[in-house]
């Protein structure tokens, strides 16, 4: 297997990536597709916008992989010259390619409507040595050359740009030149367990894993991700060893597992209260929104979403969500009281079968001897009734929201199967 690996490297190049003004999420995405496809990422290299930094990366790249997809230095400034680059790397000419500049044209012609300068022009223009790659969304086009073997393809460092060219054409197209391993991928979801405990549990199944078939765990938050991969010649074959490895891995995590797919904790709610055709509510302070953002993040939430209130400063709380004066002097805005009362609240005036509600101090100020930062009240409401939990998270300001969403998103998932469990012979009447 490993003799026959089909490598590949991915070079980003810009200044802004190297100084970290522009996060580099090309070579991510990149990486995953290649990974899909069964081609081995092998490294992943940033250089800036110098011609012998680009060149040498190009030199040093081609000993390592036979695919070397590069983006970036493609725009129409001074700054860009990978095209130049590539042209001479190759030993081209740069000739007008007449589909590109129809392209470029239609662009300017309906969305730009300004004159077109000469360096605008310029995007028509690619090495005669490459095979084009036409920009469905973007004025430069990529290329795709080929040499001793290796194959080099450059493409625009604007992410939709990238991403259309290597769906409609690249991804296509390197399965016809090489070789390729057939690679399958089962994912599970777990809550509430770190790995070091999960990989305790499953020690043997681990150590009894064939050779072709590997484990990752992918940690994040208080959740972990475990996805077993398997590679070889013949996909049903290997389909089938993987399906009966993941069942077993099922059974050995039943009680800690979120979904048996590879999705997300808000997808996996989603998907919940579709199927029973409940409706859910927020009523969140420390988040500011960020929960209501999440749910409504998954295509078709509007189904099981109807709203929710950002209950920031205690007036909202009390005037909006009529959480009572006496228990935010009593007991606080961060308090089971509070959450416990705007859950309801959310419920009530929403209109919904669940509620969630989330109340906390996110830091870095705010925090005292009785609640330190990071102190968290989650509340989920029911038709069952209303239950309250609290939380510590441990971490700056943006990781505890995050951290204190997936709690409170975590708790209405226990509540829904609770919920829906306890009322499935009455669904069923
Ligand atoms: P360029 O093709 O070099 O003109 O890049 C155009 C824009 O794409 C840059 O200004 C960045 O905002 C973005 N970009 C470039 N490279 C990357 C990358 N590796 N990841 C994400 N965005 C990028
Ligand atoms: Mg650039």
């Amino acid at each position: 297997m490993t003799n026959d690996r089909v490598y590949a490297s991915i070079i980003t190049i810009g200044d802004e990536l190297l100084i970290g003004q522009t996060i580099d999420t090309n070579s991510a995405w990149m990486a995953q597709e290649l990974n899909k496809l069964g081609i081995w990422v092998k490294r992943r290299v940033a250089v800036g916008d110098l011609w012998d930094e680009i060149w040498n990366a190009l030199d040093e790249e081609s000993k390592q992989s036979q695919v070397i997809l590069i983006t970036g230095g493609l725009g129409p400034t001074a700054d860009d010259i990978t095209k130049p680059l590539l042209n001479e790397y190759f030993g081209g000419k740069l000739v007008i390619d007449e589909a590109a500049l129809r392209n470029v044209k239609d662009i300017f012609e309906k969305y730009i409507k300004r004159q077109m300068l000469d360096v605008n022009l310029k995007q028509a223009e690619v090495p005669d040595v490459c095979t084009v790659i036409q920009n469905k969304r973007g004025t430069a086009p990529g290329m795709w050359f080929e040499k001793d073997g290796k194959v080099f393809i450059s493409m625009p460092g604007v992410p939709n740009e990238m991403k259309g060219m290597m769906s409609d054409f690249v991804l296509p197209r390197l399965p016809q030149i090489f070789s390729l391993p057939a690679v399958v991928h089962r994912t599970l979801l777990t809550a509430g367990i770190g790995e070091s405990y999960i990989a305790d549990r499953i020690k043997d199944f681990e150590t009894n894993l064939p050779e072709h078939i590997k484990l990752a765990y992918l940690p994040n938050f208080g959740m972990v991700r475990l996805r077993l991969t398997a590679t070889g010649k013949n996909e049903t074959e290997i389909t089938a060893e993987v399906d009966n490895l993941f069942l077993n891995l099922q059974s050995q995590l039943q009680d800690v597992m979120v979904i048996n797919e590879d999705k997300t904790l808000e997808e996996a709610i989603g998907l919940m209260l579709a199927k029973h055709n409940k409706t859910v509510a927020t009523a969140e302070s420390c988040t500011g929104g960020y929960i209501s953002h999440l749910i409504t993040s998954v295509p078709g939430s509007s189904k099981y979403f109807k709203g929710g209130i950002v209950s920031y400063h205690n007036t909202v709380k009390e005037n909006i969500l009529c959480v009572d004066a006496d228990t935010l002097d009593n007991h606080g805005a961060v308090s089971a009281e509070t959450v416990f009362e705007m859950a309801v609240a959310a419920k009530e005036l929403i209109k919904t079968d669940f509620a969630i509600a989330v109340s906390g101090v996110m830091g870095p100020d705010g925090g005292t001897d009785e609640k330190p930062v990071g102190t968290v009240w989650v509340a989920v409401a029911a038709k069952s009734g209303t239950i309250t939990k609290k939380f510590q998270t441990r971490y700056g300001r943006h990781q505890n929201i995050e951290v204190t969403a997936i709690h409170a998103l975590n708790l209405l998932r226990q509540t829904i199967i609770t919920e829906l469990e306890n009322n499935f012979s009455d669904n069923n009447k």
